[in-house]
């Protein structure tokens, strides 16, 4: 069993450093907010005051901050986990970042000897409570095979992308996919129902016919084909739509950071960042309907 340092305890690190207490690790978690550090306290794990107290002695260090920025802070910053770690302590960062920053925090740790991957996820607080989220793994080969185990107790599938930055290549692609696919059976249940096709027979033929995707089946953003979907309990999340804006604007600084030809992602973009005020940001990503769905004068 491991020694690991967790920074950042909120909605996704709170479950996820539960699980690896559960799955029999030493887990020393900070996080400037106390509420969460309680909460890991009352999960079995040590409350650390500083970064660099949750780092010291760690064999494994894993974070999952909100953004780049936050990222860069805790590991590049003064006291921060590349001033802490011991040598040979492995780093891996979970949170949905740049590409840039992922590589260029990476580089900076390997100029210290340690080993970082990008490990970003899929499957939201519902996957990082049950221990079934997806990993999507940017780094070289050795440090993903001593990652797997570790990654393994909090999820359903660990997989390597390649080097350095691809995890969150594959995410922010991943997700802008969805993106655009949300939107994409939005306009068909808007324009089947001002056809007279009720939403329940465009589910029933579309699901079983070339339309079909997980943001239909699985995800519906109208009430009643997918009882489980977030479109029956009043659109409550799931994954919000600030999540989803800020998931399709770094896909869209990535694409012109290489020249890549995205104008959907592009489209989706704007659309969810006029569809977000300060009424739907918290809400379901799959409202988009409503706004898509609202009436034509
Ligand atoms: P959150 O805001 O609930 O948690 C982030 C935590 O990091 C907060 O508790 C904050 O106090 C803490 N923090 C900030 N700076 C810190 C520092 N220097 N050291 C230690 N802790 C610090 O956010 P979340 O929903 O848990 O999301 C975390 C990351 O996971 C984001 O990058 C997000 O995009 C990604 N993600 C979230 C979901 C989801 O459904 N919530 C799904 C997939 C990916």
């Amino acid at each position: 069993m491991a020694r690991i340092g967790f920074l950042g305890l909120g909605n996704m690190g709170g479950p996820m450093a539960a699980n690896l207490v559960k799955a029999g690790h030493v887990v020393a978690g900070f996080d400037p907010v106390p509420e969460a550090r309680a909460r890991l306290e009352s999960a079995g794990g040590e409350a650390a005051g500083t970064i660099a107290e949750a780092v010291a002695g760690a064999e494994i260090v894993l974070s999952m901050l909100p953004e780049g920025r936050h990222v860069r802070e805790a590991y590049l910053g003064t006291g921060g986990v590349l001033d802490a770690a011991a040598p040979g302590t492995l780093l891996i960062d979970c949170s949905t970042i740049d590409v840039a920053t992922a590589r260029a925090v990476a580089a900076a740790a390997a100029e210290r000897g340690l080993s970082m991957l990008d490990a970003p996820v899929s499957g939201g607080v519902a996957g990082a409570t049950a221990a079934t989220l997806t990993f999507m793994v940017g780094g070289d080969e050795a440090a993903f095979d001593r990652a797997r185990p570790i990654l393994e107790a909090m999820g359903k599938a660990v997989i390597h992308a390649g080097p350095s930055g691809n995890g969150q290549a594959a995410k922010i692609c991943n997700n802008m996919m969805l993106g655009i696919q949300m939107i994409s059976v939005c306009e068909a249940m808007a324009l089947a129902e001002k056809l007279g096709l009720s939403h329940q027979t465009l589910f029933e033929i579309a699901s079983k016919s070339s339309g079909q995707c997980w943001s239909l089946t699985s995800y519906c953003p109208v009430p009643g084909p997918v009882p489980a979907s977030p479109a029956n309990r009043g659109y409550k999340p799931g994954f919000t739509v600030a999540m989803m804006l800020k998931d399709l604007k770094l896909a869209q600084e990535a694409a012109q950071s290489v020249g890549a030809r995205t104008p959907l992602g592009a489209e989706a973009y704007q659309l969810y960042n006029l569809f977000a005020s300060e009424a739907t940001r918290g809400l379901d990503f799959s409202a988009i309907m409503t706004m898509i769905g609202a009436k034509v004068d």
